[in-house]
């Protein structure tokens, strides 16, 4: 039977973190303040508000809720963005999907006031990313690099699979696997015969959004298995991998939900307090 990577002792262990840092600063007199930015409505993306709320008041951290409307022009949304970068109570910009079809087509992510890309997605934060600079790391592939520090899983030397290139999650991730000296190979849907990869894994991990898209057959015995994937079947969330077969041929493996998923919000504290410290620097 595997051991189980639970995530709740990794967000734990950041949230003392985080909450030693956030009082030095209420010390001196300012709140870390998130701005959280909402085009139209969406229930989805309120909820997702609303627990990064929750989670942020248990760590001292300030939030600013602001909703677009949904047909805001890209001009608005430039001006609106500037003048979020200029004011000075606000520490980070956090940028909810969905967007509207033309800010998504118009790229509207770019315009987050670099210095507080709390998410790294805009193109500075990807580029350093790639450069292997100190910058905003994506929350979900910094979530699986502090899991795997926390249980003292190596990197360095691994062979380590990535399933899912996306912006956001399969190639950052690949790029800090890489940073940490893996060997990194990275499948997508045009991989002809994925098991091929995934069974030579040691690390595997796992991003797609597919439920039991890996089964027991495709892991190697031992092998270790981060699955990234968040899907809600019959109304369970539930993960991209096959967790009741697999967790008995693995060393370790991630549930879902309980595993990287519970980190990521911790990260997203972690880059707003990244974005203070970097502004205080400049200054
Ligand atoms: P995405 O943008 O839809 O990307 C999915 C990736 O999976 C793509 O690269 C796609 O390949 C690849 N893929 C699709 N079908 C495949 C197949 N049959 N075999 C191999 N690869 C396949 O999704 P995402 O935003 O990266 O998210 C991935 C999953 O992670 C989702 O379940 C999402 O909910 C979850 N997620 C979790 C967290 C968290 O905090 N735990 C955060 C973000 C996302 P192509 O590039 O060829 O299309």
């Amino acid at each position: 039977m595997a051991k189980i990577l639970y995530g709740k002792n990794v967000a734990e262990s950041l949230e003392e973190k985080i909450i030693e840092k956030v009082s030095e600063y209420t010390e001196k007199g300012f709140i870390p303040t998130l701005c959280v930015v909402r085009v139209g409505e969406n229930p989805e993306a309120e909820a997702y508000s609303n627990s990064i709320e929750k989670v942020f008041k248990k760590l001292g951290i300030k939030i600013n809720k602001i909703n677009f409307e949904e047909n805001i022009s890209l001009n608005d949304f430039i001006n609106e963005m500037n003048s979020l970068g200029r004011n000075k109570d606000i520490h980070g910009i956090l940028l909810l999907r969905p967007l509207s079809q033309d800010l998504e087509k118009l790229k509207a992510f770019q315009y987050i006031p670099p210095s507080k890309d709390v998410e790294g997605i805009t193109y500075e934060s990807l580029g350093k990313l790639i450069a292997g600079e100190d910058t905003f790391f994506p929350c979900t592939p910094q979530a699986v690099i502090e899991l795997l520090d926390f249980y003292n899983i190596p990197i360095e030397g691994r062979n380590i699979v990535v399933v899912g290139r996306s912006i956001s999650v399969g190639r950052p991730l690949s790029l800090l696997l890489l940073h940490r000296n893996a060997t990194v190979t990275i499948c997508h849907s045009k991989t002809i015969d994925l098991k091929f990869y995934t069974r030579m894994a040691d690390i595997l991990m796992v991003a797609v959004g597919k439920p039991g898209i890996i089964t027991e057959d495709m892991v190697k015995e031992n092998g270790i298995v981060i699955d990234i994937g968040t899907n809600v079947v019959d109304g369970k969330l539930v993960g991209d991998v096959d967790f009741e077969r697999v967790k008995d041929k693995v060393e370790a493996i991630t549930p879902v939900p309980g595993g990287v998923g519970v980190i990521t919000t911790r990260i997203l504290a972690l880059n707003l307090l990244k974005a203070i410290e970097k502004n205080e620097n400049r200054n």
